[in-house]
């Protein structure tokens, strides 16, 4: 149950950006390389990081100053408290952030050697378990924030559940196809305002090759012609591309050139980046709203971690609000 769980109880109308999503706790392991089966090394670092796409989408919007909710379930466990106190620290509302007894906070068992290669156990224990009478105890704030983002590390049920919510709410949605699947529900496409994946997910998705900004473009014809309004790829240092329903030509939205130190964890900050300007800068055009999302990104790849990466409005140019 969530901590407050009163569905007639109005919403504050000022929660702009809900996630419904995941929250993982990432375990990560140092070592000079990694072990072998069977065989028990000693590793020189050990530390505990916040993770889970829906969190760390929501965590960068919240620190560009977007009024956030979270509709998620972890455990009720020692690492499901650390969390809840994480997305508090971040400003973020909690009162969707369920505990159950019945599995675990997802995890991810995380080895990494000295080149950066890198061995990773997922099991995402309670947010499989994150369901349909979760959405409707949330329904308030699903169908009045401005803009929906979901991912794909829950059930696709769930996430095809709150995507309907949202959309028949007049609700913008934000769909990150991650971690993508070859035959996606094709009802995903048709409920998504902005579908924004990487190129990697654009491949698996499309059956083509995407390894440059032209190639993206005929990727997001496809995904485009399945009944998205707006596609958006995002191609690393390359920047993103993009294509919409109104405008259906490729254009490639190139990035700053910066000395990147760790990328994990880029994507999902230009999608929280993304939708802060959605719902809080709509005049702004499109075009706009990705340059300034990719700029955002851009500073999170030139720290290490995830969302320890991720940018506060204070330490960024007045120009970008
Ligand atoms: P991850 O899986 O690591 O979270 P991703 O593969 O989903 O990331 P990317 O396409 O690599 O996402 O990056 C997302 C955005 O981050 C890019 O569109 C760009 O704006 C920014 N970015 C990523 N890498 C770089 C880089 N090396 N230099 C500048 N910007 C970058």
């Amino acid at each position: 149950m969530a901590a407050s769980g009163d569905p007639t109880r109005p919403w504050p109308e000022e929660v702009a950006v809900v996630v419904v999503g995941s929250c993982m706790t990432d375990l990560v392991s140092l070592t000079s390389r990694l072990p072998k089966t069977g065989e028990t090394i000693h590793g020189r670092k050990f530390f505990i990081g916040f993770g889970g796409k829906g969190a760390n989408q929501c965590v960068q919007a919240a620190r560009l100053g977007a009024k956030t909710s979270l509709v998620c379930k972890v455990g009720k466990d020692s690492f499901g408290n650390d969390y809840i106190e994480n997305l508090k620290q971040n400003g973020i509302s909690t009162e969707f952030t369920y505990q159950t007894n019945d599995a675990a906070t997802g995890a991810a068992s995380i080895i990494v050697n000295n080149e950066g290669q890198n061995i990773i156990v997922i099991v995402a224990g309670a947010n499989l378990l994150l369901n349909t009478d979760d959405l409707k105890e949330a329904a308030n704030v699903i169908s009045r924030a401005k803009v929906m983002i979901c991912q794909l590390e829950i059930t696709p049920a769930t996430s095809l559940e709150a995507l309907t919510m949202a959309h028949s709410n007049g609700v913008k949605t934000l769909f990150n196809p991650a971690p993508a699947i070859a035959d996606l529900d094709p009802q995903f496409y048709s409920l998504s305002d902005v579908f924004c994946c990487n190129e990697s997910e654009a491949e698996i998705l499309t059956g083509l090759m995407v390894g440059s900004p032209e190639d993206a473009g005929k990727a997001a014809l496809i995904l485009l012609q399945r009944g998205c309004h707006v596609v958006v790829i995002t191609l690393g240092a390359a920047g993103c591309v993009t294509l919409s329903q109104k405008e259906p030509v490729p254009k490639h939205i190139p990035t700053e050139t910066v000395k990147a130190v760790d990328t994990t964890g880029a994507g999902d900050s230009f999608v929280g980046a993304l939708a802060f300007y959605l719902a809080y800068y709509p005049s702004l055009s499109f075009e706009e709203m990705l340059k300034r999302s990719n700029f955002i990104a851009s500073v999170s790849v030139q720290t290490a971690g995830t969302q320890s990466s991720y940018p506060y409005k204070k330490d960024l140019p007045p120009t970008l609000f």
